[in-house]
């Protein structure tokens, strides 16, 4: 267990300048930012600091500049966004490592403003450097952490400067995403069902091995399945498959104590249209010709009914083509099912970018207890990881 903001409650916070990583990692068009939910999504922990008489600090990467300044990566583009989300001014602070800045942060008042420009402008960033983790330290009296998706890098923002500015907390919403997928996950409520697909077996296969001891089920849709098909001997046609990891995938099989539930039945097409020649066959009635590209209506019915008699349920990739209807059909089942799930007292959990688009379109975002924000850094931790940025804080 790690130390989190709100355990600074009671304590004097007034004119403390808080140094918080947040993750402003945002998308940009025209100079704009085009979506602003990350920025959304740090708002309660920068409220909660302002409401304390902190003055605060922000610090984010953006992109990948590859250590030095560039205009196309710059933050500057948040502030605005940001001054009309708090109704406040944010002042920009260009370079962190300047005396300058140091003047300005502690020239805030009490519940005002500063983002830094890219921490990834300074090569330093990536390289854990000590002497750049010493100047974000002077930027700040404590170290605030809200940047679950930048956790799983040991990064001078992220990992150097927690051991230099005590304390060291997990911001609200990295509170809430180790509450999610670490700390539920470690006691997790039977009967246990983990959902995953998505394009490749290969960046999932520790998320495999480390869940296996502990579910009940995993149910196993998208490409991945192929893989696992090819392994079991059955024509996969033109579908989507890792001949590399086929290998691996009869292990799992083999050692999966009949844990792996694989689809009966899939939609195929001879190609990836609409219009295409779709069909529901058997998986062992794969054409040469076509390819899979979504789990059948049966196999998503089957597994929505593990998924809805589950108390615990972690879901991280998609069950086929979701981008292009009708394939998204097995998707938004699962989807569902998970709502359904939630509805009844589950804990469910969605992790990896693609599936929480999917979640989303389907309207269902809110349906399920937690949608994790960070994608690589959300399948370390079901890995089963220590996230480099985590370790670093302080612990409770
Ligand atoms: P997430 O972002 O949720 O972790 P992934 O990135 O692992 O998910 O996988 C998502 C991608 O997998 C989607 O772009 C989707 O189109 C693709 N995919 C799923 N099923 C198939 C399939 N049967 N054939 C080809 N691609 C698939
Ligand atoms: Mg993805």
């Amino acid at each position: 267990m790690k130390r989190r903001l709100a355990s600074l409650d009671g304590q004097p916070l007034e004119g403390q300048r808080a140094f918080v990583r947040v993750d402003f990692n945002v998308p940009l068009q025209d100079g704009r930012v085009s979506d602003t939910t990350r920025i959304d999504a740090a708002l309660p922990t920068v409220q909660w600091l302002r409401e304390r008489g902190c003055r605060v600090i922000l610090a984010s990467h953006l992109g990948r500049p590859k250590g030095r300044p560039s205009h196309e990566f710059s933050l500057r583009p948040v502030v605005p966004v940001l001054e009309s989300a708090l109704g406040a001014p944010v002042m920009f602070i260009e370079d962190p490592l300047s005396d300058a800045a140091v003047r300005i942060t502690k020239r805030l008042k009490r519940g005002e403003v500063a983002l830094l420009e890219n921490t990834r402008f300074h090569p330093g960033e990536e390289t854990n450097d000590r002497a750049l983790a010493e100047a974000f330290a002077r930027l700040g009296d404590f170290y605030v952490n809200d940047a679950f998706g930048s956790a799983h890098r040991a990064h001078a923002s992220t990992e150097g400067v927690a051991h230099l500015l005590k304390p060291a907390v997990a911001g609200l919403l990295m509170a809430r995403e180790l509450e999610f997928l670490h700390d539920a996950l470690e006691r997790p409520a039977p009967p246990f069902v983990a959902v995953l697909g998505g394009a490749k077996i290969s960046g999932k296969i520790d998320v495999i091995e480390t869940l296996l001891p502990k579910v009940d089920a995993i149910l196993i849709g998208g490409a991945m399945a192929c893989t696992f098909f090819a392994a079991m001997g059955l024509g996969v046609g033109k579908s989507l498959v890792e001949p590399d990891r086929v290998d691996m995938a009869r292990d799992l099989l083999g050692r999966g104590e009949g844990k792996l539930c694989l689809p009966d039945r899939v939609t195929v097409a001879d190609r990836l249209a609409a219009d295409a020649r779709i069909a529901s066959v058997s998986r062992d009635g794969i054409a040469a010709d076509v390819a899979v590209y979504d789990i059948a209506p049966e196999a998503a019915e089957a597994f929505v009914r593990r998924i809805v008699a589950a108390k615990t349920v972690v879901w991280n990739g998609p069950m086929g083509v979701f981008e292009t209807p009708p394939f998204d059909a097995g998707t938004i089942a699962v989807a569902r099912g998970l709502a359904s799930a939630t509805a009844r007292g589950a804990t469910t959990i969605v992790g990896g970018g693609d599936s929480a688009a999917a979640l989303a379109a389907a309207g269902l975002t809110d349906r399920v207890s937690h949608v994790s924000t960070g994608g690589g850094a959300s399948l370390e931790l079901l890995e089963g990881k220590v996230l480099p940025g985590v370790a670093a804080l302080d612990d409770a």
